[in-house]
């Protein structure tokens, strides 16, 4: 029986890292990375040299095999994604159902995400919340909108930078003026913004910026809260 990790890393700060995340990636045999590149600029950074595999949304059913057949063989593994926590919005599940399916251990090594990052910044009821993630491109996009219009939990969506204005002005059409809402930018890295106000005014803040770069989190709260 061996082990796979599920390890997190940082979502933009390296400092993030955990003293455990490093030390379980220099005492894993092999790393499945989600983009073996882009994990190599943490390893190097902190002077780890193990084997990498990729493991990403695209060949994550294929590789789930290869994986098995590193655990059945006696190796550790431990995976990582590009950041943040494996399996949130990134791939991660079918490795660890698949190690659980076969007997082997499975240890999470927690460190940062996203969404728990932006819901604790947001000043936004996080006693309990629902986590959205990516919301689908087309079909079924507005029924989500509207469903989160109608809860009463916050909610937490990732969205990318160019689609926020288009994400925003649906929500207000479903949510109106009054809704509270927080875009959380580039967290944990320089050019960090969190913006908390009611739907109108995050439009009219967000609107005459024109291009928005970066990787964002919208917060929306449920549709009772007010303050
Ligand atoms: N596994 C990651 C996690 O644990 O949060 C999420 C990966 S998902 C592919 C990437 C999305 O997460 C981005 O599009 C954005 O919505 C969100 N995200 C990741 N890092 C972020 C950051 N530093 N600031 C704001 N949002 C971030």
């Amino acid at each position: 029986m061996s082990t796979l990790y599920i390890i997190a890393t940082p979502i933009g700060n390296l400092a993030d890292i955990t003293f455990r995340a490093v030390e379980t990636l220099k005492k894993c045999d092999i790393i499945a990375c989600e983009d073996t590149r882009t994990s190599s600029v943490l390893l190097n950074h902190f002077q780890i040299e193990k084997p990498t595999f990729s493991f990403h949304q695209h060949n994550e059913h294929k590789k789930v095999e290869h994986l098995l057949n590193l655990l059945d063989g006696g190796q550790n593994v431990g995976i990582i994604s590009d950041a943040g926590t494996p399996g949130i919005s990134d791939p991660g599940f079918l490795a660890v159902r698949a190690a659980h399916q076969n007997g082997h251990t499975v240890i999470p090594v927690p460190g940062p995400d996203a969404a728990t990052t932006a819901v604790v910044a947001s000043g936004l009821p996080c006693d309990r919340f629902v986590f959205e993630g990516f919301l689908p491109p087309k079909k079924g996009r507005e029924t989500r909108i509207r469903q989160i219009a109608d809860s009463e939990l916050t909610s937490v969506v990732y969205e990318s930078p160019h689609k926020i204005l288009r994400f925003l002005e649906k929500l207000h059409q479903f949510c109106g003026d009054d809704r509270w809402v927080c875009i959380a930018r580039e967290l944990t890295k320089k050019f960090e913004e969190i913006d908390r106000a009611k739907l109108s005014d995050i439009l009219e803040r967000w609107k005459p910026r024109g291009t928005i770069k970066g990787e964002i989190v919208v917060v929306i709260a449920g549709k009772n809260y007010d303050e």
